[in-house]
């Protein structure tokens, strides 16, 4: 008997007839022997209704108030949950954040969770219920609900999966697990059957369509094995759910004894650069610089200084598209400040990376990378490198290309 925890969200509790859908694979697995508790997100669409509402009586509401409004999506579906596994004969109990435990700090629409105080639901759980809980929710400690950023829901199961040591911890969605790269760009994408933690975190830009990240760092640090699947098809075995496994790369050894070289093809379309050309080569540029964009709350991601000549050298950093006309308001006065001789920016870039634990132990990565952009003509604009991802950026319209390109040449169409 394994204890799971299992996360459906929004799309999978989309209509009465899907709840009930759920109620049936919830069953099925507590009848083949496992305890199962869940958590659920609110009906598709209904989170946006709330918020809808609130911004229909003021553009600017109370923290508290707007939190008290839109966790109520998720305290609608566990109890609908609940009435269907009733209905087919599963004893069932639905508890809200507060109810099951779920203690928070005080930031309202991120709190984060300090604590699970889980006896009610281990009580629960120990008299043959199945136990459902509000995703997204919990209770500061003043008493006031609170919610965990949208896409919460995934951060609740996983912090659940933590607290009750649970053997695995299952997101549902409406897709049957993590792919190489994005289908969308890429046809021949393949579902991967075993991602480590590390890995997944860096494919963020991809992963976060499928669950929260945060999620997937609360299951790194606690070591929860977590398991994207489908609620659209039939539970192919208890034993070998499918899906796509993310977990530590000790487990990942043990199920897969080859480690591909590269797991997969990241990429980010938000980003935004900014050069300046001819600044004094001296101590404190950098800080100067960077130090007034990161006090304005703007995130840096790849940052290049060249090798100075003449005194001078060459800045160049990226930023999330949506900050580049903030982070040239900051950077243009200070380069002029500084005598730069020119400051320019695109923002029609995209970071593409590769990202695999194999990389580590195996020279020749980038590479291979860059000949393979070069054979079409690819030209790399700025190159970082980690312990296991190698991102380049190009110009945007050759996004596609470059993604198709480096997916054929690192051979992940196949298994
Ligand atoms: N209902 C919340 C949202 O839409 C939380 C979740 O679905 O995970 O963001
Ligand atoms: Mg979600």
């Amino acid at each position: 008997m394994a204890l799971i925890v299992q996360k459906y969200g929004g799309t999978s509790v989309g209509s009465v007839d899907r709840i009930k859908n759920v109620a049936k694979r919830v069953k099925a697995w507590t009848d083949a022997g496992h305890q199962v508790v869940v958590a659920v997100s609110a009906m598709s669409g209904e989170t946006n209704r709330l918020l809808g509402l609130a911004k229909d009586i003021t553009s600017a509401p109370s923290e508290r108030e707007l939190d008290m409004v839109v966790s109520t999506g998720e305290q609608v579906t566990i109890g609908l949950l609940s009435m269907a596994l009733h209905e087919i004969g599963q004893d069932a109990m639905s508890l809200t954040g507060w109810q099951a435990g779920m203690k928070t700090d005080t930031v309202h629409a991120k709190a984060r969770i300090e604590a699970i105080e889980a006896d009610r639901i281990n009580t629960a759980l120990s008299n043959g219920k199945v136990v459902i809980v509000a995703g997204f929710q919990g209770i500061n400690e003043q008493g006031d609900i609170t919610t965990l950023g949208r896409g919460g829901s995934d951060t609740t199961a996983v912090a659940l999966a933590a607290a009750l040591k649970a053997d695995e911890c299952q997101i549902y969605t409406d897709v049957d697990g993590v792919y190489t790269t994005d289908p969308r760009v890429e046809p021949k994408a393949r579902k991967m059957d075993l991602i480590t933690f590390e890995e997944m975190l860096e494919m963020a830009s991809q992963g976060a369509k499928v669950l929260q990240i945060r999620s997937v760092e609360f299951a790194s640090k606690y070591s929860v094995p977590l398991r994207v699947l489908s609620s659209l098809e039939d539970i192919r075995s208890f034993d070998e759910p499918g899906g796509t496994l993310i977990c530590s790369e000790e487990l990942f050894e043990e199920k897969n004894m080859e480690q591909p070289l590269i797991s997969g093809i990241a990429f980010n379309r938000d980003e935004a650069k900014i050069t300046i050309n001819g600044v004094p080569d001296k101590p404190g540029i950098a800080y100067t610089i960077l130090g007034q964009v990161a006090d304005s709350n703007i995130e840096v991601d790849m940052i290049i200084q060249n090798t100075g000549h003449d005194d001078t050298t060459d800045f160049t950093f990226t930023v999330h598209r949506n900050d580049y006309q903030k982070t040239m308001d900051i950077v243009k006065p200070l380069a002029e400040s500084m005598g730069a001789r020119e400051i320019s920016g695109d923002e029609s870039i995209v970071k593409v990376s590769l990202v695999g634990v194999g990389m580590r132990s195996h020279a020749g990565i980038a590479s291979q990378m860059f000949s393979a952009l070069a054979d079409e003509s690819i030209n790399i604009q700025m190159i970082s490198t980690s312990e296991i991802k190698v991102s380049v950026v190009i110009a945007e319209k050759y996004l596609e290309l470059a993604v198709r390109t480096l997916h054929k040449s690192f051979n992940l169409e196949s298994e």
